[in-house]
């Protein structure tokens, strides 16, 4: 399957992911790659076909992301997209300046070279989507204009490196013929055939799984969210009991969560998972402490701890496994200026230096969304899989200031509400995040002719793509209307509700 795939390059384009979507959707592995992956370790995935995706940077400053000019004459077809296609100019010889005005939205894209074999099927003039600074000024010796716009050189060829470049970003919707262009680089160009399908991942997962553990034992924090339990489950097709799972319940968690954790993965799943309540240990250690760092430093130090001694009861554990994904791997590079530095992702917090444990992280190639697929594929149920992403310190950062059991019991209630009725109106789905969260302000009302002194909450309901930016949901009016009766009858201890209507920049998703 590996051996039939593309490598997508990524120099950081917000569309990767579209990209390597747009590849995997034709049948055909493709796996993303931060850009500075040495080039033996991209050959050794003997790839038919390389991507070079969009990026920000421009090419002729100081320390833009660049790669080996090696890569071009590996008789591996290569496809620039964006700063794809200006790196290749660059680095071949051409010149690529900054425009006189940003090019952003649609254009009209004219084929020059009808014959090429990346327009086959896609008439002369089409709709194509830019997001561009710069542009080719000069083409690179050895190759031709195959494509422009009004503005600019927007697609280019060198027959000799087998190399195209596309000013133009394919991989969106807004380009019209963009899905059959990249179609055409992988099977005319690069000749790949179809013979992927999640299913078909999750079988060669489970048998790569299998080899490299053997006969050892694996480890794993699960948290209930989507990634460790996908992890979790994949890994317990691949080993039974050879994993052991530990479930660590902080008192900062959502209401029954250790009960519903249990039921699935315990009971429906058979595996093996000790799960510790730790919610006193955590709670004392919080008390009337009510700055946001020191409250997340105490609750991931002593969540390693927990962690820790519940590993050190364990014998002949050989690997720690972890649900990092794509994302994660990414996310944990920081990449800045002409040096980097790469930190490995932990979720679960870090790993003691004594333990020596070797890392196994199946989903690291997969996208969000291709994580719940596996779940589906693998039986999980869909109230597990599609859940909202939940921070590691959970309830702890959604209280405000001190934390106490009172009031996570209150905040766990309306937050179950809140929560039941978005499912209930089939709006769970249409949203990114949504909780409470509770203020450590009073204020007065009035219950039954007497006079309330309570807590205000809020609800957060928030819309994202990538959680870099987000919008607050535009839910209707009757629908809060029922969640405010419910929380303020039902729950004892909150007698005011806000909606929060803050985009993020400037607040943020999580108040803390
Ligand atoms: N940063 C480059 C430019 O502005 C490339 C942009 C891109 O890849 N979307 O032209």
């Amino acid at each position: 399957m590996k051996e039939n795939s593309i490598v997508i390059l990524d120099f950081g384009s917000q569309y990767n992911q579209l990209i390597a979507r747009r590849v995997r959707e034709m049948g055909v592995y493709a796996e993303v790659v931060p850009y500075f992956e040495p080039l033996d370790k991209i050959l050794e995935r003997k790839p038919k076909g390389i991507i070079l995706s969009g990026g920000p940077a421009s090419v002729y400053l100081e320390g833009a992301p660049t790669i080996s000019k090696e890569l071009y004459h590996q008789g591996i077809p290569v496809l620039g997209i964006c700063y794809g296609m200006q790196l290749t100019t660059h680095l071949m010889g051409g010149e690529v300046a900054r425009a006189d005005k940003q090019e952003f939205g649609k254009a009209e894209l004219i084929i020059d070279d009808v014959d090429s074999p990346l327009f086959q099927g896609i008439p002369n003039n089409s709709k194509v989507w830019m997001s561009h600074n710069d542009h080719v000024t000069k083409m690179a010796p050895g190759f031709v204009q195959i494509g422009h716009t009004d503005s600019c050189v927007a697609a280019t060829y060198n027959k000799e490196l087998n190399t195209y470049c596309i000013q133009f970003h394919a991989e969106v919707t807004h380009s019209e013929h963009g899905t059959q262009m990249l179609k055409n680089f992988v099977f005319n160009v690069a000749g790949c055939e179809q013979n992927w399908s999640m299913g078909n991942y999750i079988e060669e997962t489970i048998k790569n799984i299998r080899e490299t553990v053997g006969d050892k034992k694996v480890l794993l924090g699960l948290s209930g969210g989507v990634d460790s339990s996908v992890a979790a489950t994949l890994i317990h097709r691949a080993i039974g009991d050879q994993l052991t799972c530990i479930f660590v319940d902080t008192g900062l968690l959502r209401k029954d969560e250790a009960k519903k954790v249990m039921e699935v993965y315990g009971e429906n799943f058979h595996m093996n998972i000790k799960c510790v309540d730790a919610e006193e240990r955590f709670l004392s250690k919080l008390a009337r402490v009510s700055d946001p760092e020191a409250k997340r430093k105490i609750i991931g130090k002593e969540f390693i701890e927990v962690f820790d001694e519940e590993a050190a009861k364990l014998t002949d554990v050989e690997f720690l496994a972890q649900g990092t994904i794509y994302p994660d791997v990414i996310e944990s590079m920081s990449v800045k200026g002409p040096s980097m530095t790469i930190k490995s992702h932990h979720n679960v917090g870090g790993l003691p230096e004594d333990m020596k444990f070797k890392l196994l992280e199946p989903l690291r190639e997969l996208f969000k969304d291709e994580v719940r697929k596996v779940g589906r594929e693998l039986g999980i149920p869909d109230h597990m899989v599609d859940r909202h992403p939940f921070p590691g310190p959970g309830l702890g950062i959604r209280i405000l200031g001190e934390v106490d059991k009172q009031k996570a019991d209150i905040l766990r209630e309306a937050d179950d509400i809140f929560i039941e009725e978005l499912r209930k109106a089939d709006l769970y789905n249409k949203v990114s995040q949504a909780f409470v969260v509770l203020l450590p302000v009073k204020s007065v009302g009035v219950m039954g002719d007497e006079r309330t002194y309570e807590y205000t909450a809020v609800l957060r309901s928030a819309n994202t793509i990538d959680f870099m930016t987000a919008t607050w949901s535009h839910l209707p009016f009757d629908f809060l209307e029922r969640v405010s009766n419910r929380i303020l009858n039902e729950v004892k201890g909150i007698n005011r509700l806000t909606y929060d209507i803050s985009s993020k920049p400037p607040a943020t998703i999580e108040w803390e």
